[in-house]
This record gives C-alpha cells, sequence and structure tokens, in this order.
C-alpha cells in the first residue's frame, strides 16, 4: 500500500494547506477546476478548524499525543493532491502504551451498568450528528467522497453508536434447567477484554464506529488504527468521544506504521479480539498473527459482488438499482456490484438504459454539489483500473462508455461500461474497487446462480427479478452474506452485516453485532438443598 509519509517539518496543518493551494492556479481547465475546489477546500479547513474538529496527534489514554520520534505522515486530498495535514506516524511504542491504557481502563468501564454506558454512547451519537457537516467535509476532503454520499455515512456511522447504545441493555443471559435438583446452571455474557480495531480508508467514519459501537456497548475497550488514508475522521469523531464522556482510555486512536501497529495489537496478550476490514490478504495476515495469542477474530474482506438481472425485472428498478450498487463511492465499496450478470432477453434494453443511467453521472471534486463521482483514493487504485480494462479488452470485452482517466486529471476515472465480459477476465475474477460495471451475458438461471457463485468471495449479492418464487430460490442458492432482492443499496445498522467464505467472519451492526464482543461464561452453583 502506497503511503505517503515524511518526516515532515513542524509546520502548522493551516500552512501546509494554504502553500499546497496557492500552488494550484493554472491556465489547464484541469487546474483551474483544481484551484476552485482548493478555494473551498480552504473554507471547509477553516470550519473544521473552528470547530476544533482538526486533530493531528493520536489519542492515548485520553490524552493527544505525537509520535515519540515525532516523524508524521502526509494526508492528502486526492482530488487536488493538496496536503491536508500531518498526522502523528505511530508504531510499536504508542500501540503498547495504547493497548495499556485501553487494558487498565477496562476494568472501570466493563463494571459501570450498560445503562451508564449507553447514555455516554448516546452523548456521543448526538455530538457526531451535531458535527455532521464537518464530519462530512473532513471525509469529502480525505477520502473524495461527494458531500451528499459523506452526509449520509456520517448519519449511518452515527446510527452504529446509537443502536449499540440501545442493545447494550439488551445482553442478556440464560438460566438453564439443572439437571441435578440442588444446582443451579447460569449463563453469563461479559465483555471480552481490550479490541484492536482495524479500519479501511472508504468509509473513514462508519467502519469504525461499526465495531467501536458494540465493543464499548458491551464493556469492551479499543484501540483503533484508521487508515493512514484517512485519519483525520477518526481523530475528530474520537475528540467528540471524549467530549460525550467516553472516560480517557477506553477509547485510543494511533496511525502510522500500518505493519507495526498490527504487529503490536496481534502479540498482545492483553488484546483479546481483532476485528478488521479492509483487504482479504491483510486479513489473512491478521487472522495468522492472532493464532499465536488465540484472540478472535472478525474479518470483513473483500467481495466480489454479482448483481444478476433475469429477463423478468422491472427494468427501472433493475437500472436504479445496479448503478446505485456499482457507482456508490466510485466503486469503492466492498459491496459495490462487481459483475453485471444479465440474461440474454434483456442484456440489449438493459445495456442502453444502464449506459444512459452512467452517463449522467458527474464527475468532479466533491465539494461541488452536482458532483455524484469523486476521485479514487490513490494512484495506485486508478492503474488497477486500467490494468483490469485493458485484460478486459485484449480478451475480447467491449468498451461500451469510458474506459479511461478523466480529463480532470489526479485520480479521476470515467464511469464505465463494459459489454461481453466472461469468466477468464479479471473483471469477473477480482474486485476491480473502481467506477467500471462489466456487462456479462448468461443464459438460464442455473447458469447465472453457477456464475455468481464461481470466486472465492461471498459478502454482497444482488439480483433484480419479478417473480417472488425465484427471489427465494435464488436468494437461498447464493453463497453470500447479504442479498440485495430489487434493491442496491441494502446496509443498514438494524441487519447483520459480513460475509461467508474468504469474504469473513463474523457479524457487525444488528443484535448480532454484540456477539463478536462478548464471552459466554457458565457457572454452576451446586449444593443448594
Ligand atoms: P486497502 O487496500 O483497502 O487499503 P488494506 O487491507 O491494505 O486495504 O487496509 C485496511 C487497513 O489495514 C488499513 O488501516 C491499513 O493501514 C491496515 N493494514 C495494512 N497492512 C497491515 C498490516 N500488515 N497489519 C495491520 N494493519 C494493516
Amino acid at each position: 500500500m502506497a503511503m505517503a509519509m515524511r518526516r515532515a517539518a513542524a509546520l502548522g496543518a493551516r500552512h501546509i494547506f494554504l502553500a499546497a493551494s496557492a500552488s494550484a492556479s493554472s491556465t489547464s481547465r484541469v487546474i483551474s477546476r483544481r484551484h476552485m475546489s482548493s478555494v473551498d477546500a480552504g473554507a471547509a479547513m477553516e470550519k473544521i478548524r473552528a470547530a476544533g474538529l482538526l486533530r493531528t496527534r493520536g489519542l492515548i489514554g485520553g490524552k493527544w499525543v505525537d509520535a515519540y520520534d515525532g516523524k508524521t505522515l502526509e494526508v492528502q486530498n486526492p482530488a487536488t493532491g493538496e496536503i491536508l495535514a500531518n498526522v502523528a506516524c505511530m508504531g510499536n511504542k504508542e500501540t503498547s502504551d495504547a493497548i495499556a491504557s485501553a487494558h487498565t481502563t477496562f476494568y472501570s468501564w466493563s463494571k459501570l451498568t450498560a445503562s451508564e454506558r449507553s447514555k455516554t454512547l448516546r452523548k456521543w451519537h448526538d455530538l457526531l450528528i451535531a458535527h455532521k457537516e464537518e464530519l462530512a467535509l473532513l471525509m469529502t476532503l480525505e477520502q473524495g467522497k461527494p458531500m451528499k454520499e459523506a452526509l449520509g455515512e456520517v448519519n449511518y456511522g452515527a446510527s452504529f453508536i446509537e443502536y449499540f447504545a440501545e442493545e447494550a441493555k439488551r445482553v442478556y443471559g440464560d438460566i438453564i434447567p439443572p439437571t441435578l435438583a440442588d444446582r443451579r446452571l447460569l449463563v453469563l455474557k461479559q465483555p471480552i477484554g481490550v479490541v484492536g480495531a482495524i479500519t479501511p480508508w472508504n468509509f473513514p467514519l462508519a467502519m469504525i464506529t461499526r465495531k467501536v459501537g458494540p465493543a464499548l456497548a458491551s464493556g469492551c475497550t479499543v484501540v483503533v488504527k484508521p487508515s493512514e488514508f484517512t485519519p483525520l475522521t477518526a481523530l475528530a469523531a474520537a475528540d467528540l468521544a471524549l467530549q460525550a464522556g467516553i472516560p480517557a482510555g477506553a477509547l485510543n486512536v494511533v496511525m502510522g506504521n500500518a505493519p507495526e501497529i498490527g504487529d503490536a495489537l496481534m502479540q498482545s496478550t492483553q488484546v483479546r479480539k481483532i476485528t478488521f476490514t479492509g483487504s482479504t490478504a491483510v486479513g489473512k495476515k491478521l487472522m495468522a498473527g492472532s493464532a499465536n495469542t488465540v484472540k478472535k477474530v472478525s474479518l470483513e474482506l473483500g467481495g466480489n459482488a454479482p448483481c444478476i438481472v433475469f429477463d423478468d425485472a422491472d427494468i427501472e428498478v433493475a437500472v436504479k438499482g445496479s448503478l446505485a450498487a456499482k457507482f456508490r463511492n466510485s466503486g469503492q465499496t466492498c459491496v459495490c456490484a462487481n459483475r453485471i450478470l444479465v440474461q440474454e432477453g434483456i442484456y440489449e434494453k438493459f445495456a442502453s438504459a444502464f449506459v444512459k443511467a452512467v452517463q449522467s453521472l458527474e464527475v468532479g471534486n466533491g465539494l461541488e454539489e452536482s458532483t455524484s463521482q469523486g476521485p479514487l483514493i490513490n494512484e495506485a487504485a486508478v492503474q488497477k483500473v486500467e490494468k483490469f480494462v485493458d485484460d478486459a479488452t485484449s480478451k475480447g470485452a467491449n468498451v461500451i462508455l469510458g474506459g479511461k482517466r478523466h480529463s480532470l486529471g489526479m485520480t479521476f476515472y470515467e464511469p464505465t461500461v463494459v459489454g461481453n465480459v466472461s469468466k477468464d477476465m479479471l473483471l469477473f475474477r477480482e474486485e476491480v474497487f473502481g467506477p467500471v460495471a462489466p456487462l456479462i451475458p448468461f443464459k438460464t438461471e442455473e447458469e447465472a446462480i453457477h456464475l455468481a457463485n464461481d470466486t472465492n468471495a461471498g459478502l454482497a449479492a444482488y439480483m433484480f427479478t419479478t417473480s417472488i418464487p425465484r427471489s427465494w430460490r435464488v436468494s437461498e442458492a447464493l453463497e453470500y452474506g447479504l442479498v440485495g432482492v430489487n434493491e442496491g443499496l441494502i446496509s443498514t445498522e438494524v441487519a447483520p452485516f459480513g460475509g461467508v467464505k474468504q469474504s469473513g467472519l463474523g457479524r457487525e451492526g444488528s443484535k448480532y453485532g454484540m456477539d463478536d464482543f462478548l464471552e459466554i461464561k457458565y457457572v454452576c452453583m451446586g449444593n443448594l438443598s
């Protein structure tokens, strides 16, 4: 993973930001668009700073701290290349201290009543909502997603805190009918302990709250490692957690050298659980690394979502749903439709209506109101998309729309539709994680199910059909953790999110989302007669 790390001089973030903005003026269309955006970005940064939410140090034991060796890393705006801030670049030592602080705090936090923890979480939720705009601006600036999507993510992210504040009060045990008359058998559910939460850049807030919400609600304490691409949203959210009264040490944030931080978390005997969202490759490493200390592991890994459009689909519903499932966050989510399987009878009709809908997507800086497609996260992401499209065309697929970098430059890529994609192409086999929709023709329902399941991934799947029996049959046959029927956006805090096969372990959100943070204890009380 390419990460811009520098031992930068200790310049204030504002200084760096303005210096970068000043260099962005030029005569070309690309640069002038960039310059216009940087003006907006300057105002946005001012707003965030004025709210006290521009944090650049890590959070350990309730204190904002620099990296012990003074190292920093640059956080860039992918839409403009401007440096937004330099944040602390931490490693093993800081992570060990964060773990120690979480471990000490565990004893007091877990002893509070569920109601007390619930009230504090509720306050955090309210603060997240109260600062919706600043958080959304931060997300658009460091991640690139359009403001509308960023505002949606703040609501979605905050909803996990609200949901688990409520759920904290419903961690019920059991009483088991005894096998001997003088005994009573009880089941208690207790917090697992210190949790290491490692999160990605594509949802800078929601992937954190989806983990930290149930962890804190159940009485666990947490060390969060956000992505080095998007630490600013994480740090702002942590600031609001402190303001809400989450005690010092219950929520710690470290970022910087990912393998070092990961190793410190995995090697610690005090960390009892690792919860991770990110690539399958890193997830496998974390799972292997956790074996030595036998930690519980939850993994939300890559997907390769099929989106099946049957002949009997309502075409309008199918176009709207697959467009939403494919192009959310410019195709950079693990539940994005990765393969659009279209039945022969509807292929031409669907393809032309879908292309028309894709043409209406506006690419640009997420701060501009009309934008629905932001930039990709970095140059490596664009190169991956280019490689996948080249591979497909070299094997006989045809680009129907787009298929190249956008004239805006930077990491903008044209919303793309590729026709006649087949099983031997990278676009079929792997997650493209970009704004490219491959259309794959099929003949029968059996063939569609076979193609859909022909992958090691198993996170989300979608289907469009007006047949109720078919929607049951196919839902049951799909080897996926989530299935959307006639719907392209299905994630919600009240439903379980997670994958099967190599897409992961465990479920997040919903009442099931608490289980991974709880241990079951059986208590046998004897000689009661
Ligand atoms: P992506 O390719 O989507 O960025 P990654 O799996 O590389 O996905 O990143 C997800 C998270 O995992 C990020 O916070 C990243 O810094 C972190 N990460 C990457 N490599 C490691 C590692 N070796 N140990 C621990 N965390 C890691």
